[in-house]
């Protein structure tokens, strides 16, 4: 018998993802085992129908087909949000890009609550978590994608093209006709299994696989989707626009959470994108500071200077100290990279270097030995 998520929550079938929250949130704390209010079986309900109901992917399974489990999403969260954070890789997690994501890209919601959800650990053993590992997954890909310096400093807005399996956009990867029936799969009677006997060197035993034509849900729509032929992928182009951030470095990997190939019953894999930065003929990065080198006349350096000079922040005007020395660095602050965390930047760093004449006119050598009688 499907059990009526929505009234386990308290709530509207058309609750916003707000309310579902909140509501969890508050049923959660009333009911916790460790109150006196609590009531552990109750708890446990109320957690079975909030993963659901959080997930716009298993919601929409729910409302659709009366249990999200239709399609093989067993007891998994979607999402594969969880710790995964892209750490591993040196790079960034980014659940935010804006794309044709859905469905999985959301799936990390539960995780905010992590004053319940702490405690949800020591009911279930720990084990809450352990379960996302059985959930199928379609696999990542990964891109190459080559960036002009400039845009590896400031970060840019990239587009690209993937040909790759995606979820079908006409049954939402249900496979069925939008709206129709599910019937009882014939291949394996609604057990969603199937069990063989099987002979080897240590005797019979039997081992049980999952259903193919159904996916181990059991059920099977009544009326294919017309588009996937009721695979609920297809393969198709698909244009993804993402961020890179700022003072990302060569051979560093971004991930996009859900835009790997699709897979029926299951979450998207990952995309990861490896960058590649060409290099600037007059730039190189040294940490979080810009480096360069700038020719300046004799006189400048004696006299000092001011200057405009060519940087990646468009002209800017330089100041050049009297008197300055051979080898100097000149530090302008602001000018570099840009921090990771709070935005603010490295500097610039200019290795002047001070042209010595080879030729001098006759004017400019007679001023020069006024010089040297002048004792410079
Ligand atoms: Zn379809
Ligand atoms: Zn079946």
């Amino acid at each position: 018998m499907p059990k009526d998520y929505y009234k386990t929550l308290g709530i509207d079938k058309n609750a916003s993802q707000d309310e579902v929250k909140k509501a969890f949130r508050k049923m959660a704390h009333q009911y916790h085992p460790d109150k006196g209010t609590g009531d552990e079986k109750k708890f446990k309900e109320i957690n079975e129908a909030y993963t659901v109901l959080s997930n716009d992917e298993k919601r929409r399974r729910y409302d659709q087909f009366g249990s999200a489990d239709a399609g093989g999403f067993g007891g998994g969260q979607g999402g594969g949000q969880g710790g995964f954070n892209g750490q591993g890789f040196g790079g960034f997690d980014f659940s935010g890009f804006q794309g044709g994501g859905y469905g999985e890209g959301d799936g990390g919601v539960e995780f905010d609550l992590g004053d319940i959800f702490g405690d949800i650990g020591n009911i279930f053993g720990g084990g809450g978590r352990g379960g996302r590992s059985r959930q199928k997954k379609g696999s990542d890909i990964s891109v190459d994608i080559e960036i002009d310096f400039k845009e590896s400093v400031f970060g840019i807005e990239k587009t690209i093209n993937l040909n790759k399996t995606s979820t079908c956009e006409h049954c939402k990867g249900s496979g069925g006709e939008p709206g129709t029936e599910m019937k009882k799969c014939a291949t394996c009677n609604g057990a969603g299994q199937i069990s063989e006997m099987r002979r080897s060197i240590l005797g019979t035993f039997s081992s049980t696989r999952m259903c193919d034509d159904c996916h181990g849900s059991g059920k099977i729509p009544k009326d294919k989707c017309k588009e996937c032929h009721g695979q609920g992928i297809s393969k198709k182009n698909k244009t993804l626009t993402f961020t890179l951030p700022p003072s990302i470095e060569s051979g560093q990997m971004v991930r996009l959470p859900g835009q790997g190939e699709a897979i029926f019953g299951g979450a998207s894999g990952d995309l990861y994108i490896r960058v590649h930065v060409r290099a600037h003929k007059q730039f190189i990065k040294k940490g979080n500071d810009l480096r360069t080198k700038l020719d300046i006349k004799l006189s400048d350096a004696l006299l000092g200077a001011e200057i405009k000079m060519d940087t990646l922040d468009g002209l800017i005007e330089i100041k050049i100290p009297q008197g300055i020395s051979i080898g100097e660095v000149l530090r302008i602050k602001g000018k570099g990279v840009p921090y990771e965390k709070n935005g603010k930047r490295g500097d610039l760093m200019i290795d002047l270097n001070i042209l010595i004449p080879k030729k001098l006119s006759k004017t400019a050598k007679q001023m020069i030995e006024e010089l040297r009688k002048e004792g410079v």
